[in-house]
């Protein structure tokens, strides 16, 4: 077994060897190495590759392939949609939704509209995490341009209920964008009930600095990029096929095997949450059954957070702990979700992936298991 052993994908996974190969054949001197918008053959022949990897992401998402934009990834999606449509409806309203338990990509993107002078409101999830459609309902108004919320939170894991939410946004005539990071590949996607949509390649075992904006047909958005026109106006660039065709094999791979992964994830999440939850002190975090298959995210009671992720170096995961985030903070999504600062330090975040082993879950468990009994019994001795 590798050590660390990896339990972060949710932080990012690695590119499968499959589109490793197929990106290889596009970049060099023999390759398709073309500018997709040069008249001449090699660009002409790079154009049709990324029209084709358009074609192929928009059947497998179930829309026309004019509704796909290019992007660098989740963040600048998050933003194009957040900006770009909120600038675009400024004239009808200046009231922005959004969760309080978003990715940063759409906090400060919001953030950012607020010194605009756009408002924004910040719904408050229950403790499982969730939104309700009657919270949502309660807080849109005739001025609401835009509603914003996370499918699945990439901290816990939790599924927001779009369907219902969806409705209510719908019923206000704002627009509803969606960030799908986290849940493109493990569950199907409401492509249908959305107006924007977010991906990121390097989430679903594609290249980092790829990902994609999903506009429904009619919605509006003012560019963040100027220069050149690409994209149909709404973001400017050289296409870059490489990233482009990555992406697209990347998506089809983690589709066509999404049914037989998800639940092969499924059962690995349940092992683990069994297993951690059995210990004294050890407690789950958001919502038991609205999950991805792959994030399990737990508090630890009377330990300290830093002093158990550094006991766990041979396991690469993730923490709410305030070493671990820029502001210095404990994990803001936790805290909103009624835990302590205590409880929100002292949590990690373990994610599976495509090359995630039983033995791994189990090696998991048991190292746990051993280094909270230790750091307890040196607590207790103190
Ligand atoms: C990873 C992630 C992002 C950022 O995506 P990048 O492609 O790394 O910019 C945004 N939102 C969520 C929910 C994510 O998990």
């Amino acid at each position: 077994m590798k050590t660390p052993v990896y339990f972060d994908y949710a932080a990012t996974a690695p590119v499968d060897p499959r589109v490793v190969e197929a990106m290889l054949g596009l970049l060099g001197p023999d390759g398709d190495f073309g500018n997709p918008s040069a008249v001449h053959a090699y660009g002409r022949k790079a154009a049709a590759l990324v029209e084709e990897a358009r074609e192929e992401i928009a059947a497998l998402l179930g829309v026309a392939a004019s509704g796909i934009v290019f992007t660098s990834g989740a963040t600048e999606s998050d933003n194009l949609a957040i900006k770009g449509a909120a600038r675009a409806a400024a004239r009808r309203g200046r009231h922005v939704i959004t969760e309080k338990t978003a990715h940063k990509a759409v906090l400060d993107a919001c953030r950012a509209l607020e010194r605009e002078g756009f408002e924004v409101s910040y719904l408050v999830p229950d403790r499982g995490g969730r939104i309700s459609a009657a919270q949502l309902e309660a807080s849109l108004r005739p001025d609401t341009i835009l509603v914003s919320l996370l499918h699945a939170n990439n901290e816990t894991g939790v599924l927001q209920d779009i369907p219902a939410l969806a409705a209510a946004v719908r019923r206000h005539g704002a627009l509803f964008h969606l960030d799908a990071a986290q849940s493109a590949g493990k569950v199907e996607l409401p492509l249908e009930q959305v107006d924007l949509l977010a991906l990121s390649a390097h989430k679903f075992c594609g290249p980092k600095g790829a990902g994609l904006l999903y506009v429904r047909p009619g919605v509006r958005l003012e560019p963040l990029l100027h220069g050149g026109g690409h994209e149909r106006g709404r973001r400017a660039g050289t296409l870059a096929t490489h990233q482009i065709r990555g992406m697209a094999l990347a998506f089809r791979l983690a589709v066509e095997s999404m049914a037989e992964e998800s639940s092969r994830l499924a059962g690995f999440s349940s092992r683990l949450i069994e297993g951690l939850c059995a210990l004294p002190g050890v407690l789950l975090n958001g919502h038991r059954e609205a999950r991805l298959p792959n994030i399990v995210n737990v508090s630890v009671e009377g330990v300290d957070g830093e002093a158990l992720q550094l006991a766990l170096r041979d396991i690469a995961c993730s923490s709410g702990a305030a070493c671990n985030s820029a502001s210095g903070e404990p994990s803001y999504v936790l805290r909103a979700l009624g835990r302590d600062d205590a409880l929100a330090g002292a949590s990690l975040r373990f994610s599976m992936g495509r090359w995630t082993r039983v033995e791994e879950v189990d090696y998991l468990l048991e190292r746990f298991g051993s280094e909270l009994t230790r750091l307890r019994r040196i607590a207790g001795a103190a």
